[in-house]
């Protein structure tokens, strides 16, 4: 089958545009929604440096390639990759050297740390002390914590994260079907700068997964594919098949929950996303009120967070 938009072979059929691709056109298509996306996200006359949180697997190594592509060159602005190790054997390892080789060949300045340095002990023994149907909440709940502390001594404007459209609906349907408005309010992008918290970015947040794979592969990109073996645990897997299914059916569905979502963003925030966060009462990070969810999950697992 041939490119629509000139006479090469095309590598792709985007379904939901009934557009064939060949390699460059699908570049081109991949690169300008993400750019336009990054500009709607970020102003960039407000910023200085931008964070960008890199696991080594393809979404957050393609996020970091199209941030250098945009602001690369600039003299005003910089990126600091921030990475965490959070201690899964046989798996985060090889994906720390992905990203370590990606920051070098990009020549960005980036920073690592372990649950185990922050926390006292790798993801793999906290999970041999709590139930084993939750270790993605501790993994999340620990992870964001440090991504916001690491983005903040660092001194980020932002924090970009390579959450993909599959990411976003998955959440967006899981909040939703949960009833937990609260939190469906607060998802990034951050548009509303609060106290403590360096909002979060997601160029990628339009971006579906099976693109951005084939923006890895045609681009020759070296990416780490394996799955989390902790990730068979996750309610969020149910949530990708439903919305799998509902694609395969009607394309176009998971931009159709994102849109949805838009549209409502602004009366949710009214609602429920407004107001001051406070320090935690023990760490002094923000939170909506009291001991935040970090230091009530090191309190369970008799672990504190070691400075
Ligand atoms: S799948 Fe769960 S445990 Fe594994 S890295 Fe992701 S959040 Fe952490
Ligand atoms: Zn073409
Ligand atoms: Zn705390």
């Amino acid at each position: 089958m041939n490119c629509s938009q000139c006479r090469n072979k095309a590598v792709t059929y985007i379904r939901y545009s009934g557009q064939h691709l060949c390699k460059e056109h699908f570049i081109d298509f991949f690169e300008s929604r993400v750019f336009k996306e990054f500009r709607k996200q970020v102003d960039l006359s407000k910023v200085s440096r931008i964070g960008v949180a890199v696991s080594g697997g393809k979404d957050s190594i393609v996020a970091l390639r199209m941030i250098h592509k945009i602001v690369g060159e600039r003299r005003d602005c910089d990126i600091f990759g921030i990475t965490i190790d959070e201690g899964i054997e046989d798996y985060r390892a090889s994906s720390l050297e992905i990203a370590i080789e990606e920051y070098e060949r990009l020549g960005v300045d980036y920073e690592i740390r372990s649950f185990e340095e922050s926390f006292g002990q790798p993801l793999d023994e906290m999970v041999d002390e709590i139930d084993v149907q939750k270790p993605c909440s501790v993994c999340g709940v620990l992870r964001r914590w440090l991504m916001n502390k690491m983005a903040k001594d660092a001194g980020a404007d932002v924090l970009a994260t390579g959450l993909n459209l599959d990411d976003t609906s998955q959440s967006l349907l899981m909040n939703f079907c949960r009833g937990d408005m609260e939190k469906m309010a607060r998802l990034g992008p951050h548009e509303i700068v609060k106290e403590g918290l360096v909002p979060r970015i997601a160029p990628l947040r339009r971006t579906p997964e099976n693109e951005a794979y084939l923006y890895a592969l045609v681009n020759g990109m070296e990416i780490h594919q394996h799955e989390c073996p902790y990730a068979v645990f996750a309610l969020r897997g149910l949530y990708r098949d439903v919305l799998g299914q509902l694609e395969d059916n009607t394309p176009g569905t998971k931009f159709a929950v994102l849109s949805s979502y838009e549209k409502i963003k602004d009366e949710l925030l009214e609602k429920y996303g407004g107001g001051d966060l406070e320090e935690c009462s023990v760490c002094g990070e923000p939170t909506i009120e009291g001991k935040c969810k970090t230091c009530e999950m090191l309190d369970e697992l008799n672990l504190e967070i070691s400075e």
